[in-house]
């Protein structure tokens, strides 16, 4: 995307599904304070709080975080309360394909909330606590319908924002292959003109959910849905909001479609985006799939569906449509993916993270790198060249992935002989 669509002192970059160390597989590190020093180096100036419906959790937002005009601050860095719920029921109606008739009638969505403040939380709280256990875990989960939810919610208060989370995903994603729906209006019902937008997720990009006709009058976002605060994990996906200091704003952006663009990985590198088993570690495009009858070749049992596949079946416009509530989005790989493949060792191993923070110490944040630093400014600084034509590189979406599928990330690959000219 054009970089000079966007100037960069009039927007905030948000990232609002996240976890604490409470959610189930999260690092114990998750700490306001964690949060908010690696929220800096990314270059995110808003975080959602995450697990607001955990007793422990909530007690720390109420203890550390200041409100003010429903941004809760943490020192100087502002947070909206957030959290993430699992429903799990089940419903009349076809889903997928190939699915006994057990599993076709059981359902189970994530659903991201965007709550305006503490009194509101804790009446969510209540309503919850009539339902089940929410002390748990960070994403709790509930026997009650996507419709009785939303209703329940618009009850408690209109200000709250219900946004089905990684939305494409399999297992619980509201389109998911195995559990979801074929469209919105059969999960929410009339409730759905309260559903004003939907999580990308990172198997999926803008592009892909553009050829979905339901999805023409909803807003398409992006958040991480980071379980530790790394930045190769906080804000991976993030969506640009113009600049605000208050809730209503941000929700009236979501709402009206007027924020300003979204971060994306390649959806390739999200973990579902082809078919496939990763036991068997067999993985192939849906044209694949459907010769091979959804049948795994190595283990002869149904494939995991993926996101593209599942998008394929779904679509309604053609590859390619332009949708008229289009934003602009940034196709990017985390800072850390690209040092990992211009060094030629893992991720998270010593020499990256010296390049990484060589690289934050020269150019303030992680976005600012990604985004907006020049050729020349590296090369000024000694940055690496091959590096820095990596991270060009990056930026004009020209590194390949290997497609993620069945639950294993996808990987950034460059060709051999491109990877010898680099190292
Ligand atoms: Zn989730
Ligand atoms: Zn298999």
């Amino acid at each position: 995307m054009d970089n000079n669509i966007i100037n960069f002192d009039d927007v905030i970059f948000a990232d609002l599904h996240i976890h604490s160390r409470f959610s189930r597989a999260c690092s114990s590190n998750l700490t306001f304070e964690n949060l908010v020093k690696w929220a800096k180096i990314k270059g995110l100036n808003l975080l959602g709080t995450g697990d607001f419906t955990h007793p422990i959790w909530l007690n720390e937002i109420k203890a550390k975080l200041i409100e003010k005009d429903g941004f809760y601050y943490y020192n100087d860095f502002p947070f909206i309360i957030s959290g993430e719920i699992s429903l799990m029921y089940s419903q009349e109606g076809p889903v997928g394909t190939n699915f006994t008739s057990e599993i076709r009638r059981g359902r189970r969505i994530h659903l991201l909330m965007l709550v305006p403040n503490i009194e509101i939380a804790d009446k969510i709280n209540a309503y919850l606590d009539t339902k089940g256990r929410r002390d748990y875990d960070g994403r709790p989960i509930f026997k009650i319908s996507g419709e009785e939810f939303v209703r329940e919610m618009m009850k408690i208060s209109k200000d709250i924002e219900i946004i089905p989370a990684h939305c494409w995903t399999p297992w619980f994603g509201i389109f998911g292959s195995a559990s979801g729906f074929d469209s919105l209006k059969e999960c929410f019902k009339e409730q759905i003109e309260n559903v004003h937008a939907i999580e990308t997720g990172m198997s999926s990009d803008p592009e892909m959910n553009w050829r979905i006709k339901e999805l023409e009058n909803k807003s398409i976002v992006s958040f991480s849905d980071a379980h530790s605060f790394w930045p190769f994990r906080l804000g991976r996906e993030a969506t640009i909001f113009k600049k605000t200091d208050f809730y209503k704003e941000i929700i009236e952006q979501i709402r009206n479609n007027t924020f300003v663009a979204t971060i994306e990985t390649d959806p390739a590198y999200g973990k579902y985006h082809w078919d496939g088993h990763r036991a068997c570690k067999f993985s192939c495009e849906p044209n694949k799939t459907k010769e091979l009858k959804e049948i795994c070749p190595v283990c002869k049992k149904q494939l995991t569906i993926g996101v593209e596949n599942r998008i394929e079946r779904l679509a309604y416009y053609p590859k390619g449509f332009r949708a008229k509530n289009e934003k602009p989005f940034y196709r990017l790989l985390p800072l850390q993916e690209v040092i990992a493949l211009a060094v030629g060792s893992g991720l998270e191993s010593k020499s990256v993270w010296q390049v990484y923070n060589l690289l934050i110490e020269n150019f303030e944040n992680e976005f600012n790198i990604l985004l907006n630093v020049s050729r020349e400014e590296f090369l000024k600084k000694n940055v690496d060249i091959k590096l820095a034509d990596l991270i060009i590189k990056n930026r004009e979406e020209k590194i390949k992935i290997k497609p993620g599928y069945d639950g294993e990330y996808g990987k950034a690959v460059i060709g051999i002989g491109e990877r010898q000219a680099i190292l």
